[in-house]
């Protein structure tokens, strides 16, 4: 997986709330987001996923990405 810096994920961020990133973008903003301290300490984890989710609601069921997205951020930090 290609490694994002935490410029790339201000900007992703951004589309992040918009739900404009594809699948494979929005893993490297979560993981970075996961991993980050400093970009941890500027986004809300929770709060960016239940934006994505309201945001996403139309297309998928919110539980299923809910699921999915809290699915990978345990393996992520599994790999810690
Ligand atoms: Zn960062």
């Amino acid at each position: 997986m290609k490694k994002v810096d935490c410029e790339e994920v201000k900007k992703g961020v951004h589309e992040y709330l918009h739900s404009e990133l594809h699948e494979e973008e929005l893993e490297q903003v979560t993981a970075h987001l996961a991993n980050c301290d400093s970009c941890e300490s500027h986004y809300d984890i929770e709060v960016i996923f239940n934006q994505v989710i309201q945001r996403a609601c139309d297309e998928v069921p919110a539980e299923q990405l809910a699921e999915r997205v809290m699915d990978r951020l345990r393996e992520i930090q599994q790999h810690d």
